[in-house]
């Protein structure tokens, strides 16, 4: 998608070959041939790599050459935030920003919208409705217009798009007799009152978060250790141990990860 609309940006024509490269360049430089071995079952109903030259060809047909018309790209893929560009609120213990990397922002009839893509293992009857309410998705429309305003556009930004692609082609003779897309867009919108709703309970949510670093008392949240997003916790090993063992298993069988950083700002130039 960040080829297709670099592309739509930069104003370059994409022709059948070139979605194919693009294709290709993406399964190389995301390593899903490794991907692949690791969750053969949802790559082998995505289709492998012919797979995914056949779904960029079909995005490209039915959802790309209508927005290229409908579309103005302004944003591909840029990070904001690690400068603190967006307030969302404070109290006496903590001041909180939010950080970001939209896939796009685009404007449409002079509407600036951020685009999220998702994927799906298929699209269904709550395929759209699955985005609201949404930490994210306030998260971009908020910082869009905050963002668009430091820059001195006076812009309301109420809603995104949620670009949403099932992973599995729709059979073309289903028992329904109905085909379902393979491609669907979600547009959660968001009046000021839920904006600053939204804002309220991520600051709550850092509140909790600095009490727990605070006095190294943690929640354990029981309900998910079974089913962190449709698979185990992957502490469960851990916290399944009594607690004079976990030192011996932490050093086992985990190691330190390097903190999560969404996107490197870019450096100041220096006259
Ligand atoms: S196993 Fe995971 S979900 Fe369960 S308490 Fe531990 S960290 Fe929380």
């Amino acid at each position: 998608m960040e080829a297709f609309y670099n592309s739509l940006r930069s104003g370059t024509e994409l022709s059948l070959q070139s979605i194919q490269d693009i294709a290709l360049s993406a399964w190389a430089t995301n390593n899903l041939d490794a991907c692949a071995a690791a969750e053969p079952d949802k790559f082998g109903q995505f289709g492998d790599l012919a797979g995914a030259v056949l779904m960029l060809q079909d995005y490209y047909q039915s959802q790309y050459l209508i927005d290229k018309h409908n579309w103005k790209v302004v944003a591909v893929e840029e990070g904001f935030g690690l400068k603190k560009e967006v307030f969302i609120g404070e109290t006496p213990r903590v001041v909180v920003y939010w950080v970001g990397r939209p896939d796009l922002v685009v404007s449409e009839n002079e509407r600036l919208t951020p685009v999220d893509h998702k994927t799906v293992s298929r699209v269904d009857g709550f395929t759209t409705s699955r985005y609201k309410p949404s930490t994210q998705m306030p998260g971009y429309v908020h910082s869009c217009e905050v963002i668009a305003k430091s820059l001195g556009f006076s812009v309301r930004v109420d809603r995104c798009v949620v670009n949403i692609c099932s992973r599995a082609r729709p059979s073309d003779n289903p028992r329904s007799g109905k085909r379902r897309p393979r491609f669907i867009r979600a547009y959660p919108n968001f009046t000021r009152e839920e904006i600053d709703e939204w804002r309220r309970d991520v600051v709550n949510k850092c509140e909790r978060i600095a009490h727990c670093l605070r006095t190294n008392e943690w929640n354990w949240s029981e309900t998910s250790c079974h089913n962190f997003y449709m698979r185990p916790c992957d502490y469960l090993k851990l916290h399944s141990a009594t607690p004079s063992a976990r030192d011996v298993i932490l050093a086992a069988d985990f190691a330190e990860g390097r903190p999560w950083k969404p996107y490197e700002p870019t450096k100041e130039v220096e006259d």
